[in-house]
C-alpha cells in the first residue's frame, strides 16, 4: 500500500476500444501509449446495463451497478408519484437529460462514492457529483452552457478544451484523486459515426492534454499519479429509429413519453428511453402501484407485438420467483442467481446465444458470456431489476436500431445503450498492470481504492484487482 499515492481517472465518454486501438496502431496515441498502456496495460472490459452516460459512471464512482444504485436509466418512471397531480406527475417521469439532470445524486441509493472515500478529490465535468467538497467541482459552468450548446451544435470541441484547461490547472493544488470527463468522443459520435474524422480528432486532442498534464507534472517533479483511463458505453451507427412510443400510440395504446407527453392522459403504458438503444416499460402507469409487475401481470399480447419488431434484439421482465425472463423472438430463458452462482434456464431456443443450460460463477459467467453479441447479458439483466425503479419489461435493441423516433433534435445518427457489444465494450487502459480475466468498468472504483491505500468498503458489486486472477503476487 502506498499511503501518498494519488490517482488519475480519465473518462473518455462513448470511446469504442476498436477506434482507440486503431489510433494507438498508428501511433496517434502516443501519451497514453507511454504513460499509461507501456506501465500497465490496456484491454476490452465491459460496461453496465443500460450502457448509457451517467447511469455508466456510477461503477466508477461507486463500485456498484446501476441496479444495486436503483438508478435503472436515464429516464426511468416513479410508480406511486405518477399517480398524483401534473407536478408530481413532471417529477415521476425523471430525465436527467434536462434540468432533473442534478437529481441522479440524490436519487443514487447506494454509496459512499470516491468523492466521500477520497476527501482530496477533484472533479471536472461531471454530473455525478455527491461528495465533492466546496470548490473541487469544475467547468461546472462551461458543462452547463456549452454542454447544451454542443448537443446542438456539436460545439463538444471547446467543452474538451475547457476540461483539459481545468486539468491542467489541478497541478496547482492539493488532490489525491482526480476525475476527469471529456464528453467529446460521445458528443460527436451522436451526431456522426463512430470513426467519423472529426470523432477521432476528439481522441486525439485528449492524447494531447494527458501529455500536457503529464509535462507539467513532470517538471514539479514528485511522484507520477496512476492513471485510470476508461469509457462508460460504445456505440454504433443507426439506421432505423424504432419509436416504441409512437408505435404504441399507433396500437391504441396511450403512452407517457418524454419529452412532451408527461402528462399523457389515460396512459396505458410509459415508455423511458435510454440511450437510446434500451427503453423501459411501465405498464397503467397512473395506478398508483409501487411494486412492478412480473411476467404474469404484463400484457402478453403487447409482448409479442414488440418482440415481433425488427428492431427488437430481447425483451425481459420478472418473473414471479426472484429470476429474469429474457426472451428474443420465439426463444426464451430464466437467468437467475443463487449463492453466488449464476444460473441460465433455457426454456425455448437460446435467447442469449450462450449453448445450453449453465451454471457458473459471476466471473465465469461473464467470460462465458464475452463470446456471445450481448456480453454480461445475465448479470446485467439480474442487477437492473434489481431495481424497483426498473421497469417491468426492458427492450433492447439489436445493431443499427433505436427506440427514438427521428424527430429527436438532433437526430442521433449513432447511438448506445443496449446490450450489444458495439455498446457494452469499453477500453480499460491503467498504468497499474491488470487482472487476466475479464473485468468490468465496475471494478476500477475498488482498484483505485487499493491503489490509494484506502481501505474498500464492504458491499461493492466490482472487485478489487488483487482479488482477480493474472495480477502480479506483489499486487495481491
Ligand atoms: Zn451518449
Amino acid at each position: 500500500m502506498q499511503p501518498e499515492s494519488r490517482v488519475v481517472f480519465v473518462l473518455i465518454d462513448g470511446a469504442r476500444p476498436d477506434v482507440l486501438q486503431f489510433l494507438l496502431d498508428r501511433g496517434l496515441l502516443p501519451n497514453l501509449a507511454r504513460w499509461v498502456i507501456e506501465p500497465g496495460g490496456l484491454t476490452v472490459g465491459t460496461t453496465v446495463f443500460p450502457s448509457t452516460t451517467g447511469v455508466a459512471y456510477i461503477p466508477f464512482l461507486f463500485g456498484c451497478y446501476p441496479g444495486t444504485a436503483n438508478i435503472p436509466g436515464i429516464r426511468w418512471l416513479d410508480r406511486a408519484e405518477a399517480a398524483g397531480g401534473a407536478r408530481a406527475q413532471w417529477r415521476a417521469a425523471r430525465s436527467y437529460c434536462g434540468v432533473q439532470g442534478g437529481w441522479i445524486n440524490t436519487d443514487i441509493a447506494c454509496g459512499p462514492s470516491m468523492f466521500d472515500l477520497v476527501p482530496d478529490s477533484i472533479a471536472i465535468c461531471t454530473p455525478v457529483t455527491r461528495g465533492l467538497g466546496p470548490g473541487a467541482n469544475l467547468v461546472t459552468t462551461e458543462r452547463a452552457i456549452l454542454g447544451s450548446v454542443a448537443h446542438y451544435v456539436g460545439t463538444y470541441p471547446s467543452l474538451d478544451r475547457a476540461v483539459a484547461d481545468a486539468w491542467l490547472s489541478t497541478l496547482n493544488r492539493a488532490w489525491r484523486f482526480l476525475f476527469v470527463v471529456f464528453p467529446g468522443p460521445d458528443g460527436m459520435t451522436h451526431l456522426k459515426d463512430p470513426w467519423h474524422p472529426a470523432v477521432l480528432e476528439t481522441y486525439l486532442e485528449i492524447d494531447a492534454a494527458l501529455g500536457r498534464f503529464v509535462a507539467r507534472a513532470r517538471r514539479q517533479g514528485g511522484a507520477m499519479p496512476a492513471f485510470f483511463v476508461a469509457a462508460d458505453h460504445g456505440a454504433s451507427v443507426m439506421q432505423e429509429h424504432c419509436d416504441v412510443a409512437v408505435l404504441l400510440e399507433e396500437w391504441g395504446v396511450p403512452t407517457l413519453r418524454h419529452p412532451m407527453h408527461v402528462w399523457r392522459r389515460g396512459a396505458r403504458a410509459a415508455t423511458m428511453v435510454s440511450g437510446n438503444a434500451s427503453v423501459q416499460l411501465y405498464f397503467d402507469p397512473r395506478a398508483g402501484r409501487a411494486t412492478p409487475r412480473t411476467e404474469r401481470e404484463i400484457p402478453e399480447d403487447l409482448v409479442a407485438r414488440l418482440l415481433a419488431l425488427p428492431a427488437v434484439r430481447l425483451a425481459a421482465c420478472r418473473d414471479n420467483r426472484d429470476g429474469v425472463i429474457v426472451l428474443s423472438g420465439d426463444a426464451r430463458a430464466r437467468v437467475s442467481e443463487t449463492g453466488g452462482l449464476v444460473r441460465y434456464e433455457p426454456l425455448r431456443g437460446d435467447p442469449l446465444g450462450l449453448g445450453g443450460r449453465l451454471q457458473l460463477e459471476d466471473r465465469d459467467m461473464l467470460a462465458q458470456s464475452r463470446g456471445t453479441d450481448v456480453p454480461d447479458a445475465p448479470r446485467q439483466l439480474l442487477q437492473l431489476f434489481r431495481s424497483p425503479r426498473a421497469g417491468d419489461l426492458v427492450l433492447t435493441a439489436g445493431p443499427g436500431a433505436d427506440f427514438r423516433g427521428p424527430w429527436e433534435i438532433p437526430e442521433h445518427k449513432s447511438g448506445h445503450g443496449s446490450l450489444i457489444r458495439d455498446h457494452m465494450e469499453v477500453p480499460i487502459a491503467a498504468s497499474v498492470p491488470l487482472p487476466e480475466v475479464p473485468i468490468r468498468t465496475v471494478d476500477l472504483m475498488p482498484a483505485m481504492l487499493e491503489h490509494l491505500g484506502v481501505p474498500v468498503p464492504a458491499g461493492l458489486d466490482g472487485v478489487p484487482f488483487s482479488r482477480l486472477a493474472g495480477v502480479p503476487s506483489s499486487l495481491a
